[in-house]
């Protein structure tokens, strides 16, 4: 295990209670914390970097001694929020739900995402960062361990996902650490895990990017039948469905793969 370096957190002196809803496990450690920071490789370049969950600021510590960034944070948590406000009182703080945030308005510009996400929502955020791909350069972030993992996982694994895929398809997945339980205050239940996404060069995916979607859900319906099983729903002909590429199961599939389904597919269809 890494070696750490344990400090009080700020939560206890009465300003910050942990709530369990709002995902909120405190980071104690400040060589982890660091590790995450220094993980932004600002790839590309981009100077805005958006700190989700900063929560009592143990990453925000780090972040704030960088130059020549212009640094955002959204926050949900009121109590938070004050605690912060009064540490750093120049940070710019959106306050309230990121996942009912107009990012347009606040990034004009490209930008990156830093955090320990709140595990119960983190999904929903990637789902929001893909919303917003042509703007958000890069994330890095603490997570559940098995979702990190999931994520990060190339075809053929079985942790392999619907969400693994559309994230694939638009940017570089790295798995760079796992993070103990006993690191946190209150500790999770589960391990967590660091990744680095970085957005590829790809604008245009080759297929109809809402049809693609739909094909990838449609492959992972079933996830243990043939995608022969899984398509059957779609009225396409027997023979079509009889080519042995439907053999496979959806977790077998790269982006590639999905790409050319989609676009085949798609071009079987408007021929029936
Ligand atoms: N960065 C801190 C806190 C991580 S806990 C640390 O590492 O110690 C997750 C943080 O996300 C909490 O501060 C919680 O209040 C915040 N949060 C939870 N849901 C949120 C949402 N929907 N939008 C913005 N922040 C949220």
């Amino acid at each position: 295990m890494k070696k750490s370096k344990f400090v009080k957190n700020k939560i206890f002196d009465g300003h910050v209670t942990a709530k369990k809803h709002l995902g909120q496990h405190f980071l104690l450690d400040l060589t982890i914390a660091s590790d995450i920071v220094e993980a932004v490789s600002f790839h590309n370049n981009y100077k805005t970097l958006l700190e989700i969950g900063p929560g009592t600021g143990v990453l925000t510590d780090f972040i704030v001694k960088k130059k020549d960034l212009n640094f955002i944070t959204s926050e949900i948590d009121t109590e938070s929020v004050l605690f912060l406000k009064q540490k750093y009182p120049d940070l710019k703080i959106m306050e309230g739900d990121f996942l009912a945030m107009n990012l347009e308005n606040e990034f004009p510009e490209k930008f990156g995402i830093v955090g320990n996400f709140p595990y119960n929502i983190s999904s929903q955020i990637f789902f929001k960062v893909l919303d917003y791909k042509n703007l958000v350069e890069e994330v890095v972030c603490m997570l559940q361990k098995e979702v990190a993992v999931r994520l990060c996982s190339p075809p053929g694994n079985k942790d392999y996902g619907i969400l693994s895929i559309f994230l694939q398809a638009f940017y570089d997945m790295e798995y760079l650490f796992t993070v103990h339980e006993h690191v946190f205050d209150p500790p999770p239940k589960v391990k967590s895990g660091v990744i680095r996404i970085k957005r590829n060069k790809v604008i245009d995916l080759g297929c109809d990017e809402i049809y693609f979607r739909k094909i990838v859900k449609q492959a992972f319906s079933m996830r243990r039948k043939t995608l022969r099983n899984c398509f059957r729903p779609l009225n396409l002909t027997t023979e079509f469905l009889a080519d042995e590429f439907f053999n496979k199961r959806a977790e077998q599939l790269g982006v590639q793969d999905y790409i050319k389904l989609t676009n085949d597919i798609q071009n079987e269809l408007v021929k029936n």
